[in-house]
């Protein structure tokens, strides 16, 4: 890996799973000369003191964003646009404002008009996470070997992509561009429909009566347990993410329904076939995610 820093000054504001992780990637390689910690809170900024995850600390984005060549917002979605606002006049010319968020078309329109005339924003989203929050859930080896999506809007300086691209390569990922509606349609299915069928799952099971509740977890390893992990994902990101990519999730949900009532039909009326069917197709794509090296 090259000691090259990519960037003299990068804020990150918010200092989470994800904008920790990068920290860890951009201190291992020296990727920065200066990398600025921002976070709502002191709590949060002293866990990233002791981790030695920045040169310097500070709960205000405006300080954060000053003089930096580089501003990675990794808060919930919706800060977003209190955020851009409160950056605006501190950015220096020529500065890259992106974002990791898992929701594009939104963070457009979110930061881009408030950004000021040169100043380039990028947006990118790196598809790679855990169901933990804060700087102490971070690693370093997140990002190795997954794919980070850049949805920059027609008319994006060519530079200032590149650089945000050679950022996510540094830290193992591959780049795919994609227009930013798109992105939210792949991953209202990949993404956001399973967070919300878990988030349901659970729910019901949570709901039952008092005797068939502790057996839910007793025997959770029959199938349940999977479904927690992603259920136990923090709920303040989860929420946002819904109401900021609500149509592309809710045709999703419409066809899931559809589906699922088919299924239920299936099951009243003993049609095995159509079950068998289904389950058969879908072992071929799990398959295809292992080949694809992304189980
Ligand atoms: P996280 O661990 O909960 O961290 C969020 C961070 O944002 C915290 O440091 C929080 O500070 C900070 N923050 C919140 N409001 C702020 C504000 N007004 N000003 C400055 N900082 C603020 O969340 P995460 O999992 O890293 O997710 C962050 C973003 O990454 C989200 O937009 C999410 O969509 C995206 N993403 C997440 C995943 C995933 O699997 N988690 C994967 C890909 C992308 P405090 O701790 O002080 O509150």
């Amino acid at each position: 890996m090259s000691k090259k820093p990519l960037f003299q000054r990068i804020a990150l504001i918010g200092f989470g799973l994800i904008g920790s992780s990068l920290a860890r990637v951009v201190r291992r390689d020296g990727l920065a000369g200066h990398v600025c910690g921002c976070a709502r809170t002191d709590k949060t900024l002293a866990k990233a003191r002791e981790l030695g995850l920045a040169d310097s600390f500070t709960t205000d984005p405006a300080k954060a964003a000053e003089g930096a060549d580089l501003v990675v917002l990794s808060t919930p979605h919706g800060v977003y646009r209190a955020i851009a606002e409160a950056i605006a006049p501190h950015l220096k010319p020529g500065a890259i404002v992106t974002d990791v968020g898992s929701v594009k078309r939104a963070a457009i329109r979110d930061v881009a008009p408030h950004l000021p005339a040169g100043v380039h924003f990028v947006p990118a989203h790196p598809i790679a996470g855990t169901e933990h929050s804060g700087p102490e859930a971070g690693f370093e080896q997140l990002f190795a070997d997954r794919w980070c999506i850049l949805t920059p809007p027609p008319g994006t300086d060519e530079g200032a992509i590149e650089r945000v691209a050679e950022l996510w390569r540094r830290a193992g990922m591959t780049i795919e561009m994609m227009d930013a509606g798109h992105h939210d349609a792949v991953m209202a299915i990949t993404s956001h429909l399973p967070h919300l069928i878990a988030y349901t799952i659970v729910g019901t099971a949570t709901d039952l009566e008092e005797h068939l509740k502790s057996e839910v977890i007793k025997f959770s390893a029959a199938g349940f347990r999977d479904f927690t992990r992603i259920a136990a994902s923090d709920p303040v990101m989860w929420r946002d993410v819904f109401l900021n990519n609500r149509e592309a999730v809710l045709e999703m949900l419409g066809r899931f329904s559809e589906d699922l009532t088919r299924l239920q039909r299936a099951i009243r009326w003993g049609e095995g076939d159509v079950l068998l069917d289904l389950f058969t197709r879908t072992r071929a794509i799990r398959r295809g995610v292992i080949d694809a090296k992304q189980a």
